[in-house]
């Protein structure tokens, strides 16, 4: 009646698929902080801060009614298009940064996707009820039917659930890099960085652009391994 994993190798063989997901989410957690950190020390001549650009733009776009609140954490800067309010962590409300500069850039393109609408953002937030019971329940539902043989039909079921997730990882693409260029655009046409300042901003958003990249590719990896597991 049971399988323990014990007497299904296909269990722990299959975790080999992983293992790229596991090398592109550490490159990429290194990546984004040693970039981060470099460009944390470099001033823009323009001397504003990440608050301050971000309240120029937003003014500019005509979104003065989003406002700007500093949350605690490093790059824990994020949209809230439900409150409708740019949460920056300290270190880029108040830097003066390249770095602090680009990702304030990038949370306000966000907010330029929210007001114009923008139609991958909103087939984001579609799912996001979803691809939250896809990650919490897909994996334990397959679980269900891979160790229980009176439970098979669960390990469809679990793959199904857990397709939310990995839609969701992949619909965050596009987001992410459209809201990074609109940035770029914005710090260069506003005189906030300048020159060669441009490309300090763009490594960095880059960088996180990667990290968004490397959990796109982990959930695939892992919803490949429950298809794998599936059909032994
Ligand atoms: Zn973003």
């Amino acid at each position: 009646m049971f399988f323990y994993p014990f007497y299904n190798p296909i269990f722990f063989t299959s975790m080999l698929l992983l293992i790229p997901g596991v090398i592109a989410a550490a490159y990429a957690q290194h990546k984004i902080k040693s970039t981060y950190g470099k460009f944390a020390q470099v001033q823009a001549a323009s001397g504003l801060t990440g608050a301050q650009a971000s309240r120029q733009l937003l003014d500019q776009a005509g979104l003065s009614d989003v406002s700007i609140e500093e949350v605690a954490g490093n790059l824990t800067d994020n949209y809230d298009p439900r409150a409708r309010v740019l949460h920056l962590s300290q270190g880029v409300a108040r830097g003066r940064s390249l770095a602090a500069l680009g990702v304030a850039a990038h949370e306000t393109g966000h907010a330029l996707q929210d007001a114009g609408h923008y139609l991958p953002m909103r087939i984001r937030s579609a799912l996001v009820p979803a691809a939250n019971f896809g990650s919490s329940f897909g994996w334990m539902i397959f679980l269900m039917g891979l160790f229980i043989s009176s439970f098979r039909p669960l390990m469809t079921v679990g793959i199904v659930v857990f397709t939310a997730a990995v839609i969701f990882q992949i619909v965050t693409l596009p987001v992410e890099l459209d809201a990074s260029s609109r940035a770029m655009k914005l710090l260069q046409t506003n005189g906030i960085v300048a020159g060669a300042e441009a490309d300090g901003a763009r490594q960095v958003l880059r960088a996180a652009a990667l990290t968004y990249v490397a959990a796109a590719l982990m959930s695939i990896l892992m919803l490949v391994r429950m298809i794998v597991m599936s059909r032994e």
